[in-house]
Order: structure tokens, then C-alpha cells, then sequence
């Protein structure tokens, strides 16, 4: 038994996973080496059967490389766990940008076995998803689905405090035409160029979105109509300046735009979307390549 249990310690100090046994009064009855190498604790203090919670203060803005108060959180919740006998992961990001799970097990005699795994690169894989699952692939605008979640809260905002707020449709004229003349990939780089300008030339705090196919999107925090309505032109100059290649002639592209602004009789976001896309078919029904305001007045 006692060989066997020797043999089980060996495998366990090398595991890459930081391992620790309390016992029933939460001391600690074994640190494995993955633990001691992590945390850098040193022999001396991994076994002297100290507290838990002295464990985890021994390298306090050392080995843990976090704010004091971040720490305390931590082994707070930790305790919280251990305490509970939950196993739920805890994830512990730290300063050196290393994020490391916990978790608590309750063994059959009541004692705790904690694990730490170092998950850095599956947290770092979890974050690329969710930068894939909020950015458009072909120019690196936020997709539609990300777009709304955006301006539903600039929208909360809105109702919250009354701070004005505008929104621009952006659709590219004759678009069809482009890709039957020179081909899909000429098309592709009439979008992208049509987002560069807008990601350029937007302000920090706009939210830019692709929406679909060729249809952008700009929500303007702070903007009344008046400056959304200078903005949306400014916009439609930039694009209308700017040529794409082709393996012919450069092409130019113009754009139409629509403007919307919030009031206080908007029943949702939807309105602000619906009353901006008036303006856009507005805009392309007077001849394209202009900005129009949602309702009576309209920039000619
Ligand atoms: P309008 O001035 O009225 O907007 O005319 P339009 O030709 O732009 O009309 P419409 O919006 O109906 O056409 C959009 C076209 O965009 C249809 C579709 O084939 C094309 N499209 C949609 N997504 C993509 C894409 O990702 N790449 C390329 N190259 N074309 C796309
Ligand atoms: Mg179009
Ligand atoms: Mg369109």
C-alpha cells in the first residue's frame, strides 16, 4: 500500500496541473511540484501543513503577479467553493496575462483536492472565438449581430440619460452592376474599401457595423441630426473620392445614406434601424450618391 501510494505521489507531482490536499480543516496536507513551480512556494512552506488561505498569501504580488485586492477576491471564492464542496471552474486571470482554472473536488473522506490547470491558451482560443463570432470576416467590422447588441445599449443609454444619438445607413449604389462588370473579387474589394473609409474616418466612439452584403451601418453617440447629417455627406465625399483597382481602369463607387436621430417618442431601436433605412431608399430614389434625413426635410 505504501508503495502504491508512493507510486500515485510521483505521477501526481508530475502532472502539469497544480494539485494540493486539504484536509476537513482546510490545512494542507500535500502541494504537488506542478503547484510549487507555479506559484513558486517554497518546500518548506509546502509542507509545513499550514492554512489554506496562508498558502495562497505566501507570494502575495510575487508569484501571484495580482493586486492585493484582486487576490483576496480570488481566494475569497475559492474558499466559497471549497467550503460548498462545488466543483464549478473558477477562472483566475492574472497580471502576466496567464489565466489559470481552478476547481475543487471532495474526495470520500471529506477532503478537498483543488486543482489549478494553466488554461492560457484555451482562454486566448475562447477570446479569438469571440472576436470571430463578433467581427466580419471580408473587412473586420462588427457583424450585424454584434452591431445590434452595440447599439441596443447606446440605445439604453439614450433612454437612460437623453444624450442625442444618430444613426447612418450606408448602402453602395449600383452594386449589382459591379460585381456583373469586373467580377465578385472586384466587389469584395468595393466593400472593403467602403468599410476602410468608414473605420478611418469614424470617431472613436462610433460603432460601425456591416449589416449585409454591401449595407453598413455608423451609430453616433452625442450627434443631433444637424451633425449626423455633416457626418453621413463627409462620409459620402470620402467614398466617392476614392477609386478601387480592377485589372481595367480604376473604378470609383458612390454610396447612398440615410439618417435617423432618436426622439423620445421612438418606441425601440427597431424605429431608429426602420426610420434610417426610409431615408436610404429616400436617398436612392432622388438619384443615389446623397444623403437624406429621415422625415419632411431632406438634403438635396
Ligand atoms: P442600389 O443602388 O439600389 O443599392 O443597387 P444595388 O445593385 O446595390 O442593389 P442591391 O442592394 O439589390 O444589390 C446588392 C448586391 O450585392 C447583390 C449581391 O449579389 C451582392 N453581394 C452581397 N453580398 C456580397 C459580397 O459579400 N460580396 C460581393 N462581391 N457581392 C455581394
Ligand atoms: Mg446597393
Ligand atoms: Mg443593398
Amino acid at each position: 500500500m505504501a508503495a502504491e501510494l508512493a507510486a500515485l505521489r510521483t505521477i501526481v507531482d508530475d502532472l502539469d496541473h497544480g494539485v494540493v490536499v486539504l484536509d476537513e480543516a482546510r490545512r494542507v496536507r500535500f502541494v504537488n511540484r506542478a503547484f510549487r513551480r507555479f506559484w513558486r512556494v517554497p518546500d518548506d512552506w509546502a509542507d509545513c501543513q499550514q492554512t489554506f488561505v496562508k498558502l495562497m498569501y505566501h507570494g502575495r504580488g510575487n508569484a501571484y503577479s495580482v493586486s492585493a485586492d484582486k487576490l483576496g477576491e480570488y481566494v475569497a471564492k475559492q474558499l466559497e467553493l471549497i467550503r460548498n464542496g462545488d466543483d464549478r471552474p473558477l477562472s483566475i486571470p492574472l497580471a502576466n496575462g496567464k489565466v489559470v482554472q481552478f476547481r475543487c473536488k471532495t474526495l470520500p473522506n471529506g477532503n478537498r483536492l483543488l486543482t489549478y490547470g494553466n488554461i492560457t491558451e484555451l482562454a486566448d482560443q475562447a477570446e479569438a472565438l469571440e472576436r470571430l463570432a463578433c467581427v466580419d470576416g471580408l473587412t473586420g467590422l462588427n457583424n450585424r449581430r454584434h452591431f445590434l447588441v452595440l447599439a441596443e445599449s447606446e440605445w439604453s443609454r439614450f433612454r437612460r440619460y437623453g444624450r442625442p444619438l444618430a444613426l447612418l445607413m450606408i448602402d453602395i449604389d449600383h452594386f449589382k452592376s459591379v460585381n456583373d462588370t469586373y467580377g465578385h473579387d472586384v466587389g469584395d474589394q468595393a466593400i472593403k474599401a467602403v468599410a476602410e473609409t468608414l473605420q478611418k474616418h469614424k470617431r472613436g466612439s462610433d460603432i460601425a457595423g456591416r449589416l449585409g452584403g454591401e449595407e453598413f451601418a455608423l451609430v453616433l453617440p452625442e450627434a443631433p441630426l444637424d451633425r449626423a447629417l455633416i457626418a453621413g455627406e463627409r462620409l459620402r465625399q470620402l467614398v466617392a473620392a476614392r477609386t478601387v483597382d480592377t485589372k481595367r481602369l480604376p473604378m470609383s463607387l458612390t454610396v447612398s445614406i440615410g439618417v435617423s436621430a432618436c426622439r423620445s417618442d421612438m418606441s425601440g431601436l427597431d424605429q431608429l434601424l426602420k426610420e434610417a433605412d426610409v431615408a436610404l431608399y429616400e436617398a436612392k430614389r432622388l438619384g443615389r450618391n446623397r444623403v437624406c434625413l429621415f422625415g419632411p426635410q431632406k438634403a438635396e
